[in-house]
């Protein structure tokens, strides 16, 4: 077999028992959990999170504390929600996050109730972009309008608030961020809640600026041209001193 069939069987080849288990994701959710407490995050059983491979979801379980999670306490599912790995019952968010995977083709979502970000979400209608930074979710975050915890009604309302972003507040209920990665969904959580952090702190003193059109444009080009958010090898000393 030569390289390109290998490649092409390697991405068509069926799921082996183990892989269709994701017990490497389950763990990596774990992780991600307790990260996320750690940081203050997700505070006792409030909160959820997923990662997909494919066809399959691990995710979170209902009533887990979630900063002490291990991984059986994470169920596998496919995309229409029927358990394939795992004895406990899926986060009651469960539809919400299918609804993520099946709208925008994400790899990892993470819902809060994180302190910051909950507080924003009882009295804003959106967080305006006030940093640069928030560029990185797709600038203003809009404040999803409130319906009761775990319906199809939230679901859909959250779905519309993330339209060309990748997090969005709850009304009176928390936060929503998704990622290419599960990584990647985790620092957005984090991003999320420290510039909800950062309005708040700048509420207290003024009214808060925010960057126009024109100023967030450019951001953009500049983090384009400068490749930002990666490192770079440093030029050779002899270069340096030119
Ligand atoms: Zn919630």
């Amino acid at each position: 077999m030569n390289v390109t069939l290998f490649q092409v069987y390697a991405t068509f080849a069926p799921m082996t028992a183990s892989s269709s288990a994701l017990s490497q994701e389950r763990a990596a959710v774990a992780d991600a959990c307790r990260r996320l407490g750690a940081e203050g995050l997700l505070i006792g059983t409030a909160g959820n999170v997923s990662v997909r491979v494919g066809d399959r979801v691990a995710i979170t379980a209902t009533g887990a504390v979630l900063a002490e999670l291990t991984p059986d306490q994470v169920t596998v599912v496919d995309l229409d929600g029927e358990i394939v790995a795992g004895s406990l019952r899926p986060t009651s968010e469960l539809e919400l996050h299918l609804g993520v995977y099946r709208r925008y083709g994400t790899g990892a979502v993470v819902h809060t109730h994180a302190p910051m970000a909950t507080a924003v979400s009882c009295v804003l209608d959106e967080l305006p972009c006030i940093h640069y930074q928030l560029l990185a979710l797709g600038g203003t975050v809009r404040v999803a309008p409130h319906a009761t915890f775990g319906t199809p009604e939230l679901a859909e309302s959250v779905l519309t608030a993330l339209d060309g972003r990748s997090a969005a507040l709850l009304a009176n209920h928390g936060a929503v961020t998704h990622g290419t990665t599960l990584d990647k969904a985790v620092e957005n959580a984090l991003l999320l809640e420290w510039a909800c952090g950062v309005y708040q702190r700048a509420a207290a003193m003024g009214r808060p600026r925010f960057l126009d059109e024109q100023q967030q444009l450019a951001v953009i080009e500049a983090a384009i041209a400068r490749d930002y958010g990666t490192t770079h090898p440093a030029a050779p000393a002899q270069e340096q001193s030119r």
